[in-house]
């Protein structure tokens, strides 16, 4: 084995072309090395694939000591410690798989100076040999891959993570630390920050963006007509759409075998037999669509998924995400549609208040649940936004966007924008005269003046708010809704019930409710006949 030839690179651009043999480095990674560099602690969030390993193994090339590298997975270092090896970077683990020579051998390497970087298990660490080794080398960092493993938040909770902390205390010296995760979510950083001890680190997230990815939200009034034109308009091209439940897999799908459209189906129901035949027909390219609820797409490596329409909207952004992004993995442009319908909501608020807790702490299942809740606001929020869709989607996961994509649904819908302030007030009124106890389609009859058996039984008519809108339609009232709740002045309650938010701001005379609407918003879709 080589001795490793200190400081023979002098920077890290040097150290990129010679190990790794690339020419630049992708977003975010130098600006990550630099501050390794400049001896920062690092917090780095960026999606599997975005490039998060040059991160740490360039600066552990030009650094003096040996870099340590908590890695969760047996099969992903000896990969690593494999990829290395070849680019003449000596390398080695330490995990479950050596026997014990070999594990002194490694041991001995070490002393001798042969390893740059060393990967170990996180049940390793505590171990007293590890740990008298650990005392005895110089490292300079330490870096903890898939850092999401330490948050019991997480569906990866790794106890053997909750001994990092620990270790590093052990070692005399302080190491850089630097952590790396694709889990974009708050609760999730601030714990690594806090259980790992984090010293005011250096914090990046990027890597999100999928450029060529179109974003649209539709709210077609025939969702089946939507898909059987998109269809049309796209013919031969490879997609997938996604439903919520096994019902609407099965009845979308028998609707385009009828028109004789080349279609697979994927849902729990089917056996496994029918599944894998299912899968391989899509991924072979002999059926071009595949209909599916969301138990299909793991472990999918197909590259021409031109589109992925989301037939109803998903519980969270990063379902959204992880299903949409299965399109355009070849980087050619494809296109990511959802087809919004309120009764999306109010579906996946009864699967949430359905959700079975029963083997969980109570106290642990409330907060899950007010978790759940958050993230299917956020994910009404885009069904709702008329910002940039794609720069909501960026926001979310935590990255800063500086202008709008110009390429997306909303950017490039031409929408008109109307004060509604006064209506605003008038809503909010409404929804305080019948005390928080109704839901949207309610509340907009009764400030429409509608003459419904519904409105009857609640004698709404006697409301001072009765008809006070009664020039407006539904459409325009709806948008108005949704960006009350969009601006946190409303909020749904359960049973989609609405109520007041913080409307404190509403009193103030500069305050506007300003609105984006299209021109289909202005035409009354609905006559408000009496029912009979
Ligand atoms: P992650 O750990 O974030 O999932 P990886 O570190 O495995 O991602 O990188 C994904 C792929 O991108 C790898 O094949 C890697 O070699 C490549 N890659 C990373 N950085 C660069 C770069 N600067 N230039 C070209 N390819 C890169
Ligand atoms: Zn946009």
């Amino acid at each position: 084995m080589r001795t490793f030839d200190r400081g023979i690179y002098k920077t890290s651009k040097e150290a990129l072309k010679a190990v790794f043999g690339y020419d630049s480095f992708r977003p975010g990674q130098e600006s990550v090395i630099n501050a390794v560099l400049e001896g920062r602690d690092i917090l780095a969030v960026m999606p599997t694939g975005a490039g998060k390993s040059l991160c740490y193994q360039v600066p552990a090339m030009l650094l003096s000591g040996i870099t340590l590298v908590i890695s969760p997975l047996i099969s992903l270092m000896q990969d690593q410690v494999n990829a290395l090896n070849e680019a003449g970077v000596d390398a080695a683990f330490i995990n479950s798989s050596l026997s014990e020579k070999e594990l002194n051998d490694t041991f001995k390497n070490a002393y001798k100076g042969h390893y740059k970087i060393i990967y170990v298990a996180p049940e390793r660490l505590m171990s007293e040999g590890f740990i008298s080794f650990a005392k005895s080398i110089e490292i300079s960092m330490i870096t903890v891959d898939e850092a999401h493993c330490i948050s019991q938040w997480g569906q990866d909770f790794r106890p053997s993570y909750m001994d990092i902390a620990e270790f590093i205390n052990i070692l005399g010296k302080r190491p850089i630390i630097s952590a790396f995760t694709a889990t974009a979510t708050q609760n999730v950083r601030e714990d690594i920050i806090c259980s790992l001890g984090l010293n005011d680190p250096y914090f990046l997230v990027t890597g999100f963006d999928r450029e060529n990815l179109f974003f649209q939200v539709d709210k077609p009034q025939n969702k089946e007509r939507f898909i059987l034109d998109y269809i049309e308009r796209h013919r031969g091209e490879s997609g997938i759409i996604y439903c919520a439940t096994r019902k609407n897999v099965d009845s979308l799908y028998t609707l385009l075998r009828k028109q004789n459209i080349s279609v697979a189906r994927y849902h729990a129901g089917m056996s496994n037999e029918e599944r894998k035949q299912m899968q391989d027909d899509f991924v072979f390219d002999y059926t071009s669509i595949v209909i599916a609820t969301n138990a299909f797409g793991m472990g999918i490596d197909k590259s021409n998924v031109r589109f992925v329409i989301h037939y109803n909207m998903p519980s969270s952004m990063e379902n959204y995400y992880q299903e949409a992004g299965r399109a355009g993995r070849d980087g050619l442009n494809s296109e990511c549609i959802l087809l919004f319908s309120p009764q999306d909501i109010i579906i996946n608020r009864f699967l949430l208040e359905h959700k079975d807790f029963s083997d969980i702490d109570p106290i642990d299942a409330m907060t899950i649940r007010d978790r759940d809740i958050k993230r299917l606001q956020i994910m009404e929020g885009y069904c709702y936004t008329t910002e940039c869709l794609r720069n909501y989607i960026l926001k979310y996961f935590g990255e800063d966007p500086k202008k709008p994509c110009d390429d997306c649904g909303n950017c490039l819908r031409q929408f008109e924008t109307l004060d509604m302030t006064d209506e605003a007030k008038k809503i909010i009124n409404c929804i305080y005269e019948s005390r928080e106890r109704y839901g949207k389609n309610i509340i907009m009859d009764t400030v429409l003046g509608a003459k419904t058996a519904r409105l009857a039984e609640i004698g709404a008519s006697k409301y001072k708010s009765y008809g006070v809108l009664e020039s407006s339609n539904k459409n325009l009232l709806r948008r108005l809704i949704e960006e009350l709740l969009l601006e946190g002045y409303i909020l749904t309650g359960e049973y989609q019930v609405l109520k007041l938010g913080d409307i404190s701001r509403l009193k103030n005379t500069d305050t506007k409710v300003m609105v984006k609407i299209t021109d289909e918003d202005k035409v009354t879709n609905r006559k408000l006949k009496p029912k009979k």
